[in-house]
This record gives structure tokens, C-alpha cells and sequence, in this order.
């Protein structure tokens, strides 16, 4: 892999699925990439088809009634044209996942110790003495105290947030160059949460990972991103840096996003109304039915295309495309309700819920 080339490359990602009602399209053409030791965070509602994305990539999703199609290229190959052999080589290995929820990834009739050292020698070609002493190794690493003695212990012997150290450990065995991460702090109240982010902060040094995050949580976007995808309804709405998206969001959405959060003077809900059926989605903007700013040019065609509004943020919305007039949508004061310049720093805010 040449080292101006992404980790991970996805172009044009489309994901549908076939259902009783006909097809739904969950993705709809979408782009985005993650660096080596970068951290990108794909965020949106319930239902913006931000999972839906991610599980794509190693096609863990079912297929059918499935169906990925589009270029998703993991160091230089193509993962989409490997056959599922390969695929689960690179699953768990090198590209790595965490989920929401630990308790349900875990076995309960089995010592979480026996689980990792198993997960090991899956991985790897080693003896049961030393797939166990790299176990307690992991379990130390993500701050389980006494790694030792609690090999031996069982998933329910644990806290949510140390099950989630668990799963992080798991993920860890095949020491992976990507780690997908979908919501895992979203179930652990706001301390351990911050722990478990501190923690993938810390990993990512270690092991100069490139992290995938998803969340529908910006308050969480706003402690570990580099960058930032904001998807809605398949469709990617606006893209860039961490601190542009927070302090000059371009894009309605992103703004009514940021607004939900107390920092910037919401009240922690979410965006009134709802996504449109993915069954039939709306021509034009997806955003145009719940879209203050919306016109007539807005209702036709497909998704706006994404217009570059400074170094490396592109959003797609007509006003900022030919004829359009950016400060239709823009607002120069846009920022925390509380003066903070930097941008909301964490909490319990979020925009919807997390069952994407
Ligand atoms: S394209 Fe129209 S509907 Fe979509 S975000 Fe922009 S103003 Fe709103």
C-alpha cells in the first residue's frame, strides 16, 4: 500500500435490502475514507444508515436478503470482490468490531478468559499456555485490574463498562489496522463512557490504528473525532473536520444536529419529525420534507452534490451549489449557547436513539 493511499477507501456504497414491501435502499451511493491512526466518525439518527454502512465494509451484514455493491478498498484490495473465505480472514484479524451491545457479543457459559484465548488461537497458530498469558496481557491493556485472577471469571462477574474493556480486548487479538466501532459507549452511563473512550484513544496510539466510530451522539463526536461523516436517510449530507462541522456546520441538518445539544442551547431531544421510507425516498434532497430552508429546487432531481465550502468540508444542499446563496442556510453566529468556542466537550447529549 502506497502511504498516500487511504487505510480504507469506500466509493459510491450502495446497500439494499429485498423485503416483503419491496427493496429497501439503506445506502445510497455513499464515499468516505479513514487514515492510518485517524479516528472518522459516521454520525446521524436511528435509520440515517450510518450500521448499515459500516457493517458493508467486511459484509457482515446478511446477504441476501442483502445486497453491497460500490468499491470498498481496505489497504489496496478491493473486499467486496473477495470471496467469503478471505473476507473472514480479514474479519476479526485486521479489520476489527465492537458493538453496542457486550452482553449480547459475549458467551455466558464460558470463563471471558477461555473466550479471548480462544479467539486467539482462531487467529493464531499458539499454545494454550501462551494464548492465555497473551489473554491476561489484553485484559491488562484494557484496564482490567488483577487480569490474572479475573481470566477465570465468567461475563456476568463483570460491569457493563468492563465487559466492554472485554470486547475491546477481543477485538484486539488479531491486532487489527481498523477498528469498527458501532455505538459501544451508548449503553454505559456518562463516566464509564468517558473511561471507554479515553481507553480507544489511548489503543489508537498504541497500535496506530485508523478507528471507524459510529454514533448518533455528537457530544461523543466531539471527544474523539478527526473527522466527521454526517449521514441522513443513506445519503451523506456533510463531511469535514471535527472542529469546522462543529463550529461552522454548513449543512441544515448538521445544524439542527448540533442545535438538539444543550451545549448549543437544546435540549438534548431529537430533530422533529421523522426519516422518510427508504422503500421510497423522496426526489430531490432527503432532507426537503423536515427542511425549514427548503425551495422547489430542492424537490427535484436527486441529492444535491457535494459543493467544497472550505479545505477538506463539502456539503450537498442547492443553496450552496450554482445560483444558490449560502447565507440562505449559514449563520455567522452559529455556535455553543454558552460561548464556548471550542465546541461541545462531552455529556449525555445525543440526538436520537441508538438502535440504528
Ligand atoms: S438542499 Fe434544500 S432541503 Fe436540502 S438541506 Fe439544502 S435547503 Fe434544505
Amino acid at each position: 500500500m502506497s502511504s498516500d493511499q487511504p487505510l480504507l477507501e469506500v466509493e459510491d456504497l450502495t446497500t439494499t435490502f429485498s423485503t416483503d414491501d419491496g427493496t429497501l435502499t439503506a445506502v445510497d451511493g455513499v464515499d468516505f475514507s479513514v487514515d492510518t491512526g485517524e479516528t472518522v466518525c459516521i454520525v446521524g439518527e436511528s435509520g440515517s444508515g450510518k450500521t448499515v454502512a459500516t457493517e458493508s465494509i467486511t459484509k457482515i451484514i446478511k446477504t441476501p436478503p442483502g445486497h453491497v455493491e460500490g468499491s470498498v478498498r481496505y489497504e489496496g484490495r478491493d473486499l467486496l470482490s473477495l470471496p467469503e473465505p478471505k473476507l473472514r480472514e480479514i474479519r476479526g484479524n485486521e479489520i476489527a468490531h465492537i458493538f453496542q451491545n457486550p452482553q449480547e457479543a459475549m458467551n455466558h457459559c464460558y470463563t471471558v478468559g477461555w473466550q479471548i484465548a480462544e479467539a486467539l488461537q482462531i487467529h493464531q497458530d499458539v499454545s494454550d499456555e501462551a494464548a492465555r498469558a497473551k489473554a491476561v496481557d489484553l485484559l491488562d491493556r484494557v484496564g482490567i485490574a488483577n487480569a490474572s485472577s479475573r481470566f477465570d471469571d465468567y461475563p456476568h462477574e463483570f460491569s457493563g463498562g468492563q465487559k466492554q474493556r472485554v470486547m475491546i480486548a477481543m477485538a484486539l487479538v488479531g491486532d487489527p489496522d481498523l477498528l469498527i466501532a458501532d455505538e459501544p459507549t451508548t449503553a454505559l452511563d456518562v463516566t464509564v463512557q468517558a473511561q471507554i473512550l479515553k481507553l480507544l484513544d489511548e489503543l489508537q496510539d498504541e497500535f496506530d490504528m485508523g478507528i471507524l466510530f459510529v454514533t448518533h451522539d455528537l457530544g461523543v463526536v466531539a471527544q474523539i473525532a478527526d473527522r466527521i461523516v454526517v449521514m441522513y436517510a443513506g445519503k451523506v449530507m456533510e463531511r469535514g473536520g471535527v472542529l469546522d462541522i462543529f463550529d461552522n456546520p454548513a449543512h441544515p441538518y448538521t445544524q439542527q444536529l448540533l442545535e438538539c445539544l444543550p451545549e448549543f442551547g437544546g435540549t438534548g431531544g431529537g430533530i422533529p419529525g421523522t426519516l422518510p421510507d427508504p422503500h421510497d425516498p423522496p426526489d430531490g434532497c432527503r432532507f426537503a420534507p423536515r427542511c425549514e430552508y427548503a425551495e422547489e429546487a430542492c424537490r427535484t432531481g436527486g441529492q444535491p452534490e457535494e459543493i467544497e465550502v472550505a479545505p477538506g468540508q463539502r456539503v450537498s444542499c442547492v443553496h450552496y451549489g450554482p445560483g444558490g446563496s449560502p447565507s440562505v442556510v449559514r449563520s455567522e453566529e452559529f455556535g455553543p449557547a454558552n460561548g464556548d468556542e471550542t465546541g461541545p466537550t462531552g455529556g449525555e447529549s445525543g440526538v436520537g436513539p441508538a438502535d440504528d
